[in-house]
């Protein structure tokens, strides 16, 4: 099989990381399997850049030796923990030592200008990937597996311009891909010793005129699916510090259960929901072309996590397969008797929100269309509420604009939901049972997922009910 397997940053946060991940890729090659690795940035080496372009922006050289300095000790001892052998050491350290003069010099620009434009933004958060790509392919090199670090640039992916959420130009990025990996990945044939490994940076790529970019925060699971999607992989795997994905939160259910097998629809409603698993187009790309996506643990590899397929197998007797829960949001309502038969109030909410740059999670109206209800991250509220009140008020239609700020939206999942008589009754029969008032109700027409507005302190009596009610533990 072909593999791409993606390695976050949890699975390379220190030199000992990298070698557990090397010594699953070694895994995967003894199994006969070619493997192209995917790797992030150490730890939280991408939020410690960010924070560091911020302190340039704000003209605070005096501060960048001692980053620079912090940055380089803890890549260096890596090095070293990751790199036994002294000559692949020394390789790897002469790799990376230019890296932190570069970032020096972009830093202490960015300082003197006084202003980190996206496009700076996405060349200071490109070392982390940079830096984290060669000791990897060091790691594997010491257990005497050949490898080669590529910057996503330098594997071929080619994106638009939109610095911090570039999107890759599909067709060259795909035919240089291709044209990078495929001799590389087969030099020797499958499980030959001599087999190559490339080591792709995730995250960063570069637009047509050769500037860095970024795909956006946690891209590497993008830059995984990309590269599945593109070398038509067998299967994509997705390392990280968690088993897979669960029935419910284990922190509010302690029953809950890892889910062995998933749709992409059921995965992707979870990802929406919440349940914080990967890019958000991570998924979504490899689903076209139907190549299997695994997310497991780095920590624990023999566990075979959570598949997702194209064609899942229906589990039968199970008709919800997660409860998930996001928490932090808050419920809006636009009303007026007025609003009844009126078309256009709906835009004018909707297109105030767009503008102001508000997502909204959920929304609801009733057939009395005297009210719309919706809901928006917490932390959006008061702009929310404000840009309604001065668009809308006033006008003899919308006559107020209320909120509550403490609500939670519960979600059950599954595939099995669709066409079966009776589920919404079970779920609100639960919820009811566990005493938890519902605010608001929405279901999608694919009939994957019923979800509905709690209060934020009732919501993990309502996550827990629902678990026993569909027997999910
Ligand atoms: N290092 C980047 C981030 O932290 C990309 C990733 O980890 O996927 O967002
Ligand atoms: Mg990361």
């Amino acid at each position: 099989m072909l593999l791409v397997t993606k390695f976050g940053g949890s699975s390379v946060s220190t030199g000992e990381g990298h070698r557990q991940v090397a010594s699953i890729v070694a895994g995967h090659l003894a199994n006969g399997h070619r493997v192209c690795v995917v790797v992030s940035a150490m730890g939280d080496t991408t939020d410690h850049l960010v924070e560091a372009c911020h302190r340039a922006q704000k003209g605070d050289v005096a501060s960048l030796p001692h980053f620079l300095g912090r940055l380089q000790s803890s890549h260096e001892e890596a090095v070293r923990a990751a790199v036994e052998r002294p000559l692949a050491r020394e390789g790897v350290l002469a790799a990376i030592r230019p890296l932190f003069l570069e970032l020096e010099k972009v830093l202490t620009g960015i300082a003197y200008v006084g202003e980190v434009t996206p496009r700076a933004q996405d060349l200071v958060l490109s070392f982390g990937e940079r830096l984290s790509a060669p000791i990897l392919a060091g790691a594997l090199a010491d257990r005497g597996i050949d490898a080669k670090a590529f910057t996503g640039k330098d594997a071929g992916i080619v994106t638009d311009s939109t610095f911090g959420a570039a999107r890759p130009l599909a067709d060259v990025s795909r035919h240089q891909v291709r044209g990078t990996l495929l001799p590389v990945l087969e030099r020797g044939g499958a499980g030959n010793a001599s087999s190559l490994v490339p080591v792709v940076t995730g995250y960063i790529a570069a637009d047509q005129h050769g500037n860095t970019t970024t795909l956006g925060r946690s891209g590497s699971d993008y830059t995984a699916t990309l590269l599945g999607a593109w070398l038509l992989a067998d299967e994509i795997d997705i390392y990280s510090d968690v088993d897979g994905l669960m029935t419910a939160d284990p922190r509010i259910v302690p029953e809950a259960k890892l889910i062995p097998e998933l749709s992409f629809a059921e995965a992707m409603e979870m990802a929406y929901f919440g349940a914080k698993m990967m890019h958000p187009l991570a998924l979504e790309t490899a689903f076209e072309p139907g190549i299997p996506v695994r997310i497991r643990s780095t920590f624990k590899p023999d566990n075979p996590g959570t598949i997702v397929l194209r064609d899942a197998k229906p589990s039968p007797g199970k008709i919800v397969k997660a409860i998930t829960l996001i928490r932090d949001v808050s419920m809006v309502t636009v009303s007026g008797a007025g609003m009844a038969g009126i078309p256009g109030t709906a835009a004018r909410v909707f297109d105030v929100l767009g503008k102001q740059r508000v997502n909204v999670l959920m929304m609801s109206q009733g057939s009395s269309e005297v009210n719309i209800t919706f809901v928006v991250p917490r932390a959006s509220l008061d702009r929310c509420v404000n840009a309604l009140e001065l668009a809308l008020l006033g006008g003899g239609v919308v006559e107020e604009v209320s909120s509550e700020d403490d609500a939670s939206i519960i979600a059950a999942v599954g595939e099995g939901m669709k066409g079966t008589h009776g589920v919404a009754a079970r779920i609100f029969g639960a919820v009811a049972k566990a005493d938890v008032n519902v605010r608001m109700i929405a279901q999608g027409s694919s009939e994957l997922n019923v979800s509905f507005v709690v209060m934020q302190s009732q919501a993990p009596a309502a996550v827990k009910a629902l678990h026993e009610a569909f027997s999910l533990g």
